[in-house]
């Protein structure tokens, strides 16, 4: 599954919630999304778009419908059938709306296993145009991040998350946009992650911006977890 260079989303019947005692948030969804295909998913504020997102990944129980990638469900009991579900999640990449990173180095959020050159990091760096910035560091690639990211703006945090998305090379790249604004410049390198860096792989974008919006494929309009309108763009 994570050898593949772009992979098939399969959201047959499905019915989420957080838990049994809270009301269903997705309510029988119905998708498929193509290899190489870029769905962009609109809504309001509580419609359920990064629900979507936490049901894909598998995070909470599902018991009614299924999500398969490239037409494989994971393997949730010992006795299903299925592909192992951190090989499914690896499959998956993911730039959150407040992108998270961990108490460490620069180097140990890029590289969890410590298994990447200095030159495969220097240049995904550069790509995502935040080289510069660490060359002023004192400590480099070995300069200290705080808690949760906090010693970084939203925009560094972000462009650091599709750093770590780069070197995943997973076949499929989710986006959910920050609703808060990111300089101009930053801006520019999400929008062209999206149409350069990410080109080849299967990408599903959380829409806060039109300049976005304009390069999918195709929307997904959610309201109240019910789909609205689903469609080529220009039809939306
Ligand atoms: P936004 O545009 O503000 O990011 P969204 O479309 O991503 O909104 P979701 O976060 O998917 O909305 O929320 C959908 C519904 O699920 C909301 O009613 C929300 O309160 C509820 N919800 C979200 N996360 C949880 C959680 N961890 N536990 C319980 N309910 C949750
Ligand atoms: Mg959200």
């Amino acid at each position: 599954l994570t050898e593949e260079r772009c992979a098939s989303v399969e959201i047959k019947d499905l019915w989420f919630r957080y838990r049994e005692d809270l009301p269903w948030v997705l309510k029988n969804l119905n998708l498929e999304i193509k290899a190489g295909e870029r769905l962009g998913i609109v809504g309001r504020t509580g419609s359920g778009k990064s629900s979507l997102i936490q049901a894909l990944f598998y995070l909470y129980p599902i018991d009614k419908g299924h999500i398969a990638i490239n037409g494989h469900q994971p393997k949730l009991q010992e006795s299903a059938q299925g592909v192992d579900l951190n090989l499914y999640r690896q499959s998956i990449a993911f730039i959150s709306q407040e992108p998270i990173l961990f108490q460490g180095t620069l180097r140990s959020n890029l590289d969890i296993d410590n298994s990447l050159t200095e030159e495969k990091l220097t240049a995904v760096l550069r790509q995502v145009g935040l080289l510069d910035w660490v060359l002023t560091q004192p400590q480099g690639l070995d300069m200290r991040i705080e808690e949760r990211g906090k010693n970084l703006s939203l925009g560094e945090r972000q462009l650091l998350c599709m750093a770590r998305c780069l070197l995943q090379q997973s076949p499929i790249v989710i986006m959910d946009e920050a609703t808060s604004s990111v300089d101009p410049q930053s801006e520019e390198i999400l929008v062209r992650a999206t149409e350069e860096f990410f080109s080849d792989r299967t990408q599903i974008i959380i829409a806060h911006r039109l300049s976005t919006l304009a390069k999918c494929d195709r929307i997904l309009w959610l309201q109240s977890g019910e789909v609205v309108a689903l469609g080529p763009t220009a039809e939306i």
